[in-house]
């Protein structure tokens, strides 16, 4: 006989409270097929963060992506945009950007996971980590760089990577991968944070992603400080790092909070380079499209893509003369720095809905406890 789960459990709920919010799977025991109904609430978050990528950043995907595939921004239902404004300056830079989601407040350009006053304040992960979630931290730039820094330290200033190092040690992080050796190896100190991280439960990988064991706390530092660009034969680490992520997560029953950062858009940003940025939002692309894989095959997964800011006011323009010129696209900048142009927010998953509108970066902090019921 077949069983409709969702109906059942719905009937129910009306009489108790209201049919919603409730995330139900049930196994029909004759078919053997599991059914998932719509779940409302999420149990894990995957977060990315497309450094310096503004829409045309987003368009660029559109454009130089494989032909005849539709890039995986094109799978997400909802979509906002925020002000990145920061605390101190019309232009935000990385640190203060991935401080407001991270910490939900405006603070200072250089700001690593502390206040306007430069106190510290706990991170969305640490947060979930004190109710028993694992998380995780992958990038494409050093580890202890602004982005992912901002999700595990607390420090005045970006520039203190030595203490970023010190704090990812002492952190409740169960999976990073990115660069950044230097940090932990050639230090003022002189101590040898690799085997710091062992000591602390890590199993270190510094030659290739899969190298980890993973019935460990998993690190990866692949480089002595950024990985290389994409343009200039990086392999496919970004990807392969977050699917090696989410298999580790998906070990356990725990619930994650993944941050995944594609660092390096802003940096073919700052050097107005084209092919540089187009490389890395399509790297980025693939990247979203590993996570957005696992959250369809897993459900209660949300996914939400965004970036910290616009780099190098780039757009997809054509010759600039005339309509004869609207051929072909030749990518233009308009400054080696950073803009304050509106950047577009993606979400797909249980409480995605929460993410659609136009409004400041601190909301994606509260909006990810608002999808979780909290
Ligand atoms: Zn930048």
């Amino acid at each position: 006989m077949f069983f409709h789960p969702f109906a059942a459990t719905c009937s129910l709920f009306l009489i108790l409270s209201s049919c919603v919010e409730s995330t139900e799977i049930s196994i029909d025991k004759e078919e053997g097929a599991q059914i998932t109904s719509s779940a409302e609430t999420p149990t894990n978050i995957i977060f990315l963060i497309g450094d310096g990528m503004g829409t045309s950043q987003v368009s660029a995907a559109y454009f130089y992506g494989e032909e005849d595939a539709q890039p995986n921004f094109s799978r997400f239902p909802i979509l906002g945009l925020i002000n990145t404004t920061s605390g101190s300056d019309r232009i935000t830079d990385s640190g203060a950007g991935a401080t407001a989601f991270s910490i939900g407040q405006k603070s200072y350009n250089g700001a690593i996971g502390v206040d306007m006053q430069g106190e510290a304040v706990q991170t969305v992960n640490e947060l979930l980590e004190d109710q028993g979630w694992q998380s995780g931290v992958i990038s494409t730039s050093g580890i202890t760089h602004a982005t992912p820094a901002s999700f595990y330290a607390h420090v005045a200033k970006r520039s203190q990577q030595y203490d970023i190092a010190t704090s990812l040690v002492h952190s409740n992080i169960s999976f990073f991968a990115g660069g950044g050796q230097k940090w932990f190896m050639n230090r003022p100190d002189s101590l040898n944070y690799l085997d710091s991280l062992t000591h602390y439960g890590f199993s270190v990988g510094t030659e290739s992603l899969g190298s980890a064991d993973h019935s460990k706390r998993v690190g990866y530092l692949l480089a002595n400080d950024g990985l290389l660009a994409k343009h200039e034969g990086r392999d496919d680490f970004l990807p392969n790092a977050t699917a090696e992520a989410l298999e580790y997560f998906a070990q356990s029953d725990k619930p994650f909070f993944l941050m995944v950062e594609g660092s390096q858009i802003d940096w073919g940003g700052h050097e107005n380079n084209g092919d540089y940025v187009i490389q890395e939002v399509l790297d980025f692309d693939k990247a979203i499209g590993v996570a957005l894989d696992y959250a369809e095959k897993h459900g209660n997964t949300l996914v939400v893509v965004t970036a910290d800011h616009e780099t190098g006011g780039f757009s997809l323009s054509g010759d600039g003369k005339s309509m004869s010129g609207y051929g072909e696209i030749s990518p233009t900048f308009s400054t080696g720095g950073h803009t304050a142009t509106l950047i577009p927010v993606f979400a797909y998953g249980p409480g995605a809905n929460y993410f659609g509108g136009v409004y400041e970066n601190t909301a994606i902090f509260s909006k990810f406890f608002e999808a979780l019921g909290q």
